[in-house]
């Protein structure tokens, strides 16, 4: 498998490393969208949310909450955006999964995801979608 984040948790790419675990990975994204932009992975490869199995994730949440707090005194920043990207409608574009903390300043102008409204009883029908599928 021909995966960069992968072959960057090898040492086989460079990376601007800041944590390491037995079980995740946490490095400067190369193209932040504010200085400090970090992403967190497992050392296990997954590809989304979705694959990885609840331990990896729970490792997972945790290093990110260790890297929100350092993250957000390090770069004197007023806030964080946490995401992860699943699957290529969602804009993921490396597909080993990772959560991105982003560092936000009051001003910064960004402005993540537009918003839209429901139409009348369209909440209600989404709702019953989703529940059925949940267990
Ligand atoms: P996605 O859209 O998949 O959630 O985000 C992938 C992120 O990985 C992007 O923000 C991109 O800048 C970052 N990225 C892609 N390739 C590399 C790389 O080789 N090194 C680092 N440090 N970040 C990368
Ligand atoms: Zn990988």
């Amino acid at each position: 498998m021909n995966c960069i984040f992968c072959k960057i948790i090898k040492g086989e790419a460079p990376c601007t490393k800041l944590y390491e675990d037995e079980k995740t990975f946490a490095f400067l994204d190369i193209s932040p969208v504010n200085p400090g932009h970090t992403l967190v992975i497992p050392k296990e490869h997954y590809q989304d949310i979705l694959e990885a199995p609840e331990e990896v994730l729970e490792a997972l949440i945790r290093t990110t909450k260790k890297l929100s707090a350092a993250i957000l005194k390090g770069t004197n920043s007023d806030g964080l955006n946490i995401a992860i990207s699943n699957r290529k409608a969602a804009g993921q574009a490396v597909f080993h999964l990772h959560v991105h903390i982003i560092p936000r300043l009051k001003n910064d102008g960004l402005k993540l995801f537009p918003s839209k409204k429901y139409s009348n009883g369209e909440a209600g029908g989404i709702q019953k979608a989703i529940k059925k599928e949940l267990f």
